[in-house]
């Protein structure tokens, strides 16, 4: 367990750390070098200096049992100093999470405390040329080597792409095929014919090793097998996906806000047209307050996660985990991109920062699945909640969403509500018109279910806030009333968006007929949606001023 207070002093000692050792000018040269510093990541993970492994593993190996909730700050501070030394360093936690969850009680003892012990690095070897989104199409093998009748160990050939620290890593997971079928195994650096490619030139995380490895009859015993049992491999890789997923989305929401802190301070000293841009409301509320905005929905929804995966009793939240990594990667893009906009010309150049923090922060919708597989596992999961409860699933929550609104009116329910009640009807529209045999329906549905849930997390982030009941570790830039007009802002658009694609959808697929369009409308609650957009540009503006620091405290009225 990390109290909040060691949390603190641990993501204090790490912005000293990257304050000292990693200011702009060291960044901006390494990236251009295309160069991981090693000797720096190793620092980080060494238990004698920074010593981030520890948080993540369990007390009972020498490390601090951080929990879900940990490895989200811890992430998101590291995205917030730089992705490629984040992936670097987290590619051991990810690379470790197989013998986390599948190791035998030995391979656990020794592999953890290596790791707490030694600060040993570790890569994460799924990925293949032929198998990326789809690892079933794994094609590295792993054949049993028999000794007087049983498996002495096993013969490992094939290739593995794009795996990061993969040309620096000290030990690396590999998946393979086993007669049994897909199992992990711990390979280390050195062993005969496990070999490397040059580091990859990336478009981002340039600081972060990412090489293909090639193993060619490669010998390892068969302890080296985690978990002891063939074929265990993909549910192995499927426990931990809530956990991991997470650590991305943190690494999207680190980066997106890492923009914006810079696209924000630069806007009060520019001035153009006698004012500085950040008194432009056209500049503000396209460019910053909307970005803020959707970082803070999917923090809400990254936090209620964590606390539910520390909770320890619902599994392990793969959709949950895909709904914050979509969100908040999405919107650390969309943050990215709009930053380099406000920096005008000198936002696209190395200097200024958020060209390198955009190009970094392009890989979270890709690596651990890519948005497009996000939004299928999120639509497929959710579609099956709604058969389930005849079509209930999202409405129950809408309701209990109007009953949060009737203690709280000023934190976004509402309009969440009728996201959810939207989101519902669509589903429901897509479900009679067996609209999901359209792949690109099944896929905006992933989007439209993250956008209303996340509108959910936000208002009851936003109500524990005024009760003074959110988590000791949570985030607390905002205070009550910005979290609350952050939340009216994002539900209005998850609600509008909902309501308005979810239409076009099923229209689009021949899912409602002219004639009963009206009815599907009305079904839709458009009216509704169209009367909570009442308000918006004030909210703005006061998000505008928060963030701007030009506000006394005030509490807002209810949208
Ligand atoms: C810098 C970097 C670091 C990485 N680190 C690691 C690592 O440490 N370990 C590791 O194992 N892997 C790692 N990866 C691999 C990463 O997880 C994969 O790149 C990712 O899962 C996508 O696989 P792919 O590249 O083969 O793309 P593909 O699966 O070929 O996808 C290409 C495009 O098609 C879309 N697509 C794929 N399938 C479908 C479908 N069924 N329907 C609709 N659209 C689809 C995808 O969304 C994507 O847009 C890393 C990748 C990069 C670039």
């Amino acid at each position: 367990m990390i109290t909040a207070k060691t949390l603190k002093l641990s993501l204090k000692s790490l912005k000293d750390f990257a304050k000292k050792r990693l200011p702009d000018e060291i960044l901006i040269q390494l990236d251009e070098r295309d160069e991981c510093p090693l000797e720096i990541v190793r620092h980080m993970c060494d238990p004698d200096k920074l010593g981030i492994q520890l948080l993540f593993i369990p007390e009972e190996f020498g490390g601090m049992g951080g929990g879900a909730f940990d490895v989200y700050c811890v992430c998101e501070e590291m995205a917030r100093i730089d992705l490629g030394i984040a992936t670097a360093v987290l590619a051991t936690f990810l690379g470790s999470d197989p013998i986390t969850v599948g190791a035998t009680a030995e391979q656990k003892k020794l592999w953890l405390s290596r790791i707490a012990e030694e600060g040993l690095l570790f890569a994460y070897g799924a990925t293949e040329p032929e198998a990326g989104s789809d690892l079933g199409n794994l094609r590295t093998t792993a054949d049993r080597v028999m000794q007087d009748g049983r498996v002495a160990g096993y013969k490992i050939n094939g290739n593995k792409q794009w795996i990061s620290n993969g040309g620096v890593a000290d030990v690396c997971t590999v998946l393979a095929n086993t007669p049994a079928g897909p199992s992990w195994f711990i390979v280390e650096k050195g062993a005969k014919g496990f070999t490397h490619d040059e580091p990859e030139d990336k478009h981002g995380i340039r600081l972060s090793n990412t090489a293909a490895l090639a193993l060619n009859d490669v010998y390892v015993d068969a302890d080296r097998l985690i978990g002891g049992v063939e074929g265990q491999g993909l549910n192995q890789a499927q426990a931990v996906f809530g956990y991991t997923r997470l650590m991305v989305a943190a690494f999207g929401l680190g980066g997106g806000w890492a923009a914006l802190d810079r696209a924000i301070p630069y806007s009060t000293k520019r001035i153009q047209a006698g004012a500085p841009l950040s008194e432009k409301q056209g500049y503000t509320h396209k460019l910053i307050v909307p970005h803020a905005a959707r970082l803070e929905a999917a923090r809400a929804y990254i936090e209620e996660t964590a606390q539910r995966i520390d909770a320890g009793s619902e599994g392990s939240l793969n959709t949950e985990g895909a709904i914050a990594k979509y969100m908040a990667s999405e919107a650390g893009n969309a943050a990215a991109e709009a930053s380099i906009q406000a920096l005008g010309g000198y936002g696209y150049t190395h200097e200024y920062m958020v060209e390198k923090i955009s190009r970094d922060v392009r890989i979270t919708t890709i690596y651990e699945g890519t948005s497009e597989i996000m939004e299928m596992t999120i639509s497929r999961d959710r579609w099956q909640l709604h058969l389930k409860t005849r079509g209930q699933h999202y409405h129950d929550q809408a309701r209990e969403l109007e009953a949060l609104h009737a203690r709280h009116p000023e934190v976004g329910a509402g309009a969440a509500a009728l996201a959810l009640h939207a989101l519902a009807e669509v589903m429901e529209k897509a479900r009679l018109g067996r609209l999901t045999r359209y792949q690109h329906i099944l896929l905006r549905l992933g989007e439209l279910i993250a956008f209303a849930e996340c509108a959910g997390s936000l208002a009851r982030r936003a109500a524990l806030m005024a009760e003074g009941k959110l988590e000791e570790k949570a985030s607390r830039r905002f205070d009550a009333a910005a979290l609350a007009a952050l939340s009216r802002v994002f539900a209005r658009e998850a609600a509008l968006k909902v309501a308005e694609e979810g239409l076009r959808w099923v229209a689009g697929a021949g899912g409602v007929s002219v004639a009963e369009m009206a009815l599907f409308e009305t079904s839709l609650g458009l009216p509704a949606v169209h009367q909570a957009q009442a308000g918006l540009i004030s909210d703005m503006d006061y998000v505008a001023d928060v963030l701007y620091g030009r506000t006394t405290k005030r509490t807002v009225q209810a949208a």
